[in-house]
């Protein structure tokens, strides 16, 4: 059982410290706001008032923030008061440039560095289910395995460090733009008198099918768009996507024209809602009013 400092005990966070305390091991959490400490103390974990101070002892070092400004300034600090050979794995989601500039850095000081990113949403961090993808050497990514096992499900090595991040950009490829076509069925059933719901139901079950229909049809047609993973989340990693992919010289035109209907439903003001809320973006460019109040 490992000594942990986990900094960042938000919606993913959270539920994913609370695992590794129930996993056995000793975890001493840091986060801006108190109250999310506490919860943690609840589980049974340590509060910690500084970065420094959750890190101290730490065999291992997790974090899980928002974007690559706080994982810059928290690790800033973690180079400074971290172990030599301890384990730091983010599993936040990042350009993978940061991730690169994390291994690059923690080596001089002896850290070892893996990312880390996660697919899986609320509900997989609450269920310890998350799909996690890796980028890192071979033996730290063994070395983290048990961490792995205490909150996730699938975990791969997909290549050195930043393959995670690359990996992870693809994946809010496919889901964005999985949101974005599942939208605009919706809309054409809907203008033209087809049973939308039985529609999807369908589709579910043929080649169009993909999980994304089979978990979100229901509230896409009921318009509760409660997040789950917020629009201004996805506006920040279609930002990444767009970054990675120009980096690589790659064209990505579904990509870039997702990136764009998630910007509108920004600029529409739907930035604190679920991705899902896609299909008020498809509507609004068909002129379409959304059927249900509740959207609003
Ligand atoms: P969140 O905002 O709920 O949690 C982030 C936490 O970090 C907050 O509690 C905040 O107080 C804390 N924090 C911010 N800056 C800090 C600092 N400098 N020092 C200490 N604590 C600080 O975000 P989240 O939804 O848990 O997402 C975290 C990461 O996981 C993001 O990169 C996100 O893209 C990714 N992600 C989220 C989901 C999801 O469904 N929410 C799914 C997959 C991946």
């Amino acid at each position: 059982m490992s000594s942990i400092g986990f900094i960042g005990l938000g919606i993913m966070g959270g539920p994913m410290a609370g695992h590794l305390v129930a996993a056995g091991h000793q975890v001493t959490g840091y986060n801006r706001s108190p109250a999310a400490v506490e919860k943690l103390v609840a589980a049974g974990g340590s509060g910690a008032a500084s970065v420094a101070e959750a890190v101290r002892d730490a065999d291992i070092v997790i974090t899980m923030l928002p974007q690559d400004e706080q994982v810059v300034e928290v690790f800033t600090e973690v180079l400074e008061h971290a172990k030599p050979g301890a384990l730091y794995i983010d599993f936040s989601t990042v350009t993978p440039k940061t991730s690169e500039w994390t291994a690059a850095e923690g080596a001089k000081r002896g850290l070892r560095v893996l990312d880390a990113p996660v697919s899986g949403g609320e509900a997989g961090a609450v269920n310890a289910v998350l799909s996690i993808m890796v980028g890192g050497s071979e033996a730290d990514f063994e070395a983290a395995k048990p961490v792995f096992f205490a909150v996730g499900k699938t975990y791969e090595l997909v290549g050195p460090n930043g393959a995670g991040q690359v990996v992870k950009a693809a994946n809010q490829l496919i889901v964005g733009g999985t949101y974005a076509l599942i939208a605009e069925a919706i809309v054409l059933m809907e203008s033209l008198g087809a049973d939308a719901a039985k529609g999807l139901d369908v589709l579910a079950g043929g080649l169009a099918g993909s999980r994304i229909l089979e978990l979100k049809r229901k509230s896409m047609l009921e318009r509760d768009f409660r997040p789950g993973f917020r629009i201004d989340l996805h506006h920040k990693d279609m930002g990444i996507l767009l970054e990675t992919a120009r980096h690589a010289e790659a064209s990505i035109p579904m990509g870039a024209l997702t990136a764009q209907l998630i910007a509108a439903a920004r600029a529409m003001g739907h930035g604190s809602l679920d991705h899902s809320a896609l299909l008020l973006v498809a509507e609004t460019l068909s002129g379409r009013e959304t059927p249900n109040e509740a959207a609003s």
